[in-house]
């Protein structure tokens, strides 16, 4: 039998090489996708999780960026009504930084700039009188709010990457590509199983460098390339304390420096203070946040909450490392925040295509723009289709959220009404799928703590290719802020007993 030729080979199973996976296969092309370690392992798990417009963006004169994302914001949250919703952002005024004038013109902008249907516009706050200004210190006494929305970050390019696999690509996941020729007509690319060491041989008419903040040592290591990097690598970190108040807006805070700091109600419990931005030059595998930038956040929100923001508070971190395209910039701040397509296709030679930054909120446009690239180079294939396509579980109408959960928790009344809360903002539709006929959770199989039990744990092996407590707690979910050690010991050996029977199966 000949061996089968993919149209598109996709290096990175990020929210990137998953948008282009998805789109592409959803055209007919046969995809399919590397990743050398586990989905959204990469910058795609640790972003501030917004969908925006990038407001900050508007100051370093991003015009076409902000407007495409402010109009891909409703977008998104159609197409994944389960794990995105709107949020509003209070932004106070303070004396000495940016002055009001120049915020309302921004936030004018902000408003008239994208396509903006359902998420309302901003408006002036008095913050002597507003619930959002009870936390805040007291000479914050004006301010203002806008909107924009949330995403469960890792969860949107696993939910892209089922999209790709339900359209016919193979997604192979903890298999990290080694190297990548050109034959005449074709790539033949050589991949390494990360789990059992053995290789295997793969060929396509395109390779797609969706590597992220390895994008340069695909090109150059792996794929034998001169080109000189056009990635800056920026490292931005994030810190999560225990609630600093209890409502469910967010804010945006103006910090001494320029730069602002996000705080965030997160996963119920808790509130995510982030980002920082300082170049990086290590190995992107290894990036934490520093001392310096702890505290650095932990000033910045100090600065505006009445509450002390102290480093020993702080219950978990997390970095990551922007791919960003280099455009000479001098501060980090200010290179660019847009991506950057890079088509290198030698005549009689097969294309190749490298992905420079890109954001969260811009996956779904960049993978059009790719396929629009591409068309010279493969047979010709569908039209775009993604602008008003749903991702699994999300088949419900965006401004039924709230009856979409009533309905579920009538369907399971005897369950945990908090796990399936939590299942339907995590599956959606497909929560029905994970609970079948089980009328209480004593049905769901073995259970690990934090309303997490064997049978949400079986779907994500099945469905989702997770294979260990870190994908589980981490990055399906964010079970590991609430699980103690011992509880996710027992889950390891959970797991291990249960790969190592299908193994020998
Ligand atoms: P990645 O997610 O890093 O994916 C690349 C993948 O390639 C990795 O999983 C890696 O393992 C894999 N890979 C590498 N080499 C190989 C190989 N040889 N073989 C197989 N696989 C390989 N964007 C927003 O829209 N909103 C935000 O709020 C936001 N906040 C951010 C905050 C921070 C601190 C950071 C760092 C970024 C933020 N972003 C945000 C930007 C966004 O997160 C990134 O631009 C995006 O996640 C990049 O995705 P990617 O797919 O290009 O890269």
């Amino acid at each position: 039998m000949a061996e089968e030729i993919h149209d598109i080979a996709v290096i990175g199973g990020g929210i990137n090489g998953c948008g282009i996976a998805r789109d592409a296969s959803g055209r007919g092309l046969r995809v399919v996708l590397f990743e050398k370690n586990d989905l959204a392992s990469g910058t795609s798990s640790s972003s501030t999780k917004l969908i925006h417009g990038g407001l900050r963006y508007l100051e370093h004169y991003e015009f076409r960026l902000v407007r495409e994302s402010l109009k891909e914001r409703e977008v998104l949250l159609a197409m994944a009504p389960h794990i995105s919703w709107p949020m509003r952002f209070v932004l106070p005024h303070l004396k000495g930084l940016r002055p009001a004038w120049l915020i309302r013109l921004g936030l004018f902008l902000y408003d008239h700039l994208g396509g903006r249907n359902v998420l309302p516009g901003c408006r002036s706050l008095d913050l002597r009188t507003d619930p959002a200004g009870i936390p805040l210190k007291d000479e914050m006494t004006k301010g203002f709010e806008y909107s924009d929305c949330w995403v469960d970050d890792a969860r949107m390019v696993v939910l892209a990457a089922k999209d790709a696999e339900l359209r016919g690509a193979t997604v192979h996941v903890r298999r990290e590509v080694v190297s990548a020729k050109r034959l005449d007509d074709c790539w033949e690319i050589v991949s390494r199983d990360t789990c059992s060491g053995r290789q295997m041989t793969t060929r396509a008419k395109v390779v797609i460098n969706a590597a992220g903040p390895w994008v340069a040592d695909v090109l150059n290591q792996r794929l034998g390339s001169n080109s000189k990097s056009k990635v800056r690598l920026v490292k931005g970190s994030h810190i999560v304390l225990n609630k600093l108040f209890d409502h469910e807006r967010a804010y945006i805070f103006q910090n001494a420096d320029a730069r602002i700091t996000f705080a965030i109600p997160y996963e119920g419990a808790f509130t995510l203070v982030g980002t920082t931005d300082v170049d990086y030059q290590g190995n992107p595998e290894d990036v934490a946040a520093t001392d310096d930038e702890i505290n650095y956040l932990c000033e910045a929100a100090a600065t505006y909450f009445k509450v002390p923001v102290l480093r020993e508070n702080v219950v978990w971190t997390y970095s990551g490392v922007r791919p960003l395209f280099d455009s000479g910039e001098e501060s980090a701040q200010k290179a660019t925040r847009d991506y950057v397509l890079e088509l290198d296709a030698p005549e009689g030679s097969p294309a190749l295509l490298n992905v420079f930054g890109g954001k969260i909120t811009t996956f779904r446009c960049l993978a059009e723009e790719v396929l629009e690239k591409l068309q010279p180079y493969l047979n010709p294939f569908g039209a775009p289709w993604t602008h008003s396509a749903v991702l699994p579980g999300g088949d419900f109408p965006v401004d039924q959220v709230a009856k979409f959960k009533k309905d579920l928790a009538a369907s399971y009344s005897d369950m945990d009404a908090v796990l399936v809360a939590r299942l339907a903002r995590s599956y959606g539709t497909l929560t029905r799928q994970i609970l079948g006929d089980a009328k209480t959770e004593g049905e769901l199989g073995a259970h690990f703590g934090a309303n997490l039990y064997e049978a949400e744990v079986n779907y994500l092996i099945e469905q989702e290719w997770a294979m260990t407590s870190e994908d589980i707690l981490w990055r399906r979910s964010k079970l590991g802020l609430r699980m103690k050690a011992e509880e996710v010991e027992k889950l390891d050996q959970w797991l291990e007993n249960r790969l190592s029977v299908a193994v020998e199966k």
